[in-house]
């Protein structure tokens, strides 16, 4: 053991071995309760009998077999199942192995399909800081996490970015929720007409922010306008769904409480579940046509595209979750976990915010309430916190707030659909334990 190359290189990890409902347990036996899910990732918890079932009954039948030569029976299953329950307008999946991939493709094919229809100008996309869109260097070229990108500039990928729109930040009293998500959204309208309305290709944003902020939603109306927006320069919208996407927030697809449908929207921990490494591009049938009369297919390509069973467990994950009407619980626990947070936090001098959409919810931690100052970043609550939680057996999922001091440390609930009250009490309790910490 200690060969596998560790993501935290200092840090001596321990060996998960068991999976089973809402928990993990390591060599020892400890039981850790899933809280984040990884991060958003185990949606239906470990060890699903249903899916485990299907990538069994797959592995019998076929495990490979080349995108370039075959689609499958459970790929095709999938497509068909996401399309009839995607946003309107979206009418093509594209399948990869993961979030990153998914963004990649995603921008390469906004790329290509203003080339099809001629124009080779646009090539500049706008994203957001603060933002989170994958570790590959194009997909980390969107992301506007200034910590990640500067050891690894300069960026690949011409690119520009606004600042997100973050209710709980940006200063807007005595202006309303809309008055405000309008007036966020119109930063993109201004960045369009700095960079020219003809070298843009797409903006790319998540409806929910996940990791880097922490489970903030839009404002309301913001992204209709964002939308808007994007109609009037023909600029294509994409929406990152890697985190928010696959029910977590309480629709299917997050930007179902929007109301507003994407050109391409990207998928990904959520569809596998955990039990596949699987993403997949959703785009609308506006897109697929222009390539389809054009040059014919999609300049793009993975070796484990489309994989069976990748497609069988993903298969398996979304009739489970449909069937088990898992979505709607979603919204209930929400609730009830959103409550038992502000009961127990609500009046904590250290957490500024309890914010979120479904069970996807986060805790800005602050040195002073009132203010909003953020704790100095090198006391690095977030992973002090965690390290506690973890001793406790809670995984939570933390970020450090930004170096500029745009915000506060946060820590990310995610836990699997299916968590019921004594794992609520368990998170909240265990949180708090952790929390105190805060207090010397
Ligand atoms: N986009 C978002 C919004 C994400 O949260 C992530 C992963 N945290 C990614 C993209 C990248 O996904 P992956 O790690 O599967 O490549």
């Amino acid at each position: 053991m200690g060969h596998v190359f560790p993501r935290h290189t200092k840090s001596k990890l321990p060996t998960a071995v068991a999976g089973d409902g809402c928990y993990i347990f390591d060599q020892n036996g400890k039981r850790y309760l899933d809280a984040c899910c990884g991060a958003a990732v185990s949606c239906l918890g470990h060890s699903d009998q249903i899916v485990q079932e299907a990538i069994k009954s797959q592995t019998d039948k076929l495990s490979f077999a080349h995108s370039g030569f075959f689609t499958s029976e459970p790929a095709e299953a999938l497509a068909d199942l996401l399309i009839a329950n995607a946003p309107e307008g979206i009418d093509r999946v594209y399948f990869v192995s993961g979030g990153s991939e998914a963004v990649e493709a995603a921008l390469k094919l906004a790329r290509q399909y203003h080339l099809e229809r001629g124009d080779d100008q646009r090539s500049h996309v706008i994203a957001r800081w603060q933002s989170y869109h994958g570790n590959t260097i194009g997909a980390l070229s969107a992301g506007g996490n200034k910590w990640r990108r500067e050891p690894f500039m300069p960026m690949l990928v011409p690119m520009s970015h606004i600042d997100p729109c973050y209710p709980y930040r940006d200063q807007y009293e005595g202006e309303s929720d809309e008055a405000y998500g309008l007036r966020a959204a119109n930063r993109l309208e201004a960045e369009i007409l700095k960079i020219g309305a003809e070298s843009v290709s797409a903006f790319i944003c998540e409806p929910v922010v996940g990791a880097t902020m922490g489970a903030v939603a839009a404002a309301p109306g913001y992204l209709k306008r964002i939308r808007e927006i994007c109609d009037q320069y023909g600029v294509l919208l994409i929406l990152d769904e890697v985190m928010c996407g696959m029910g977590r927030t309480g629709t299917l697809f997050a930007c179902e409480h929007d109301e507003v449908a994407p050109d391409i929207v990207c998928i990904a921990k959520g569809l596998g579940a955990g039990y596949q490494p699987i993403g997949a591009m959703l785009c609308s049938k506006g897109i697929y046509s222009a390539i389809e009369n054009g040059s014919g297919f999609f300049q793009h390509g993975h070796t484990y595209q489309a994989h069976p069973m990748a497609c069988a467990a993903g298969l398996a994950v979304l009739t489970s979750m449909l069937e088990r009407d898992l979505i709607t619980n979603v919204r209930h626990r929400s609730e009830q976990l959103m409550n038992a947070l502000t009961d127990t936090f609500g009046q904590h001098p250290h957490v500024g915010d309890i914010r979120g959409r479904g069970l996807f919810i986060a805790l800005e931690l602050v040195k002073d309430r009132d203010t909003k100052e953020p704790f100095d970043p090198a006391l690095v609550i977030h992973a002090r916190i965690k390290k506690a939680a973890f001793e406790l057996g809670l995984m939570c999922y933390p970020m450090p707030g930004t170096i500029d001091g745009k915000n506060g440390d946060h820590i990310l609930l995610a836990p699997p659909f299916i968590i019921e009250d004594q794992h609520i009490d368990e998170i909240v309790d265990k949180l708090s334990q952790s929390f105190s910490m805060l207090d010397e």
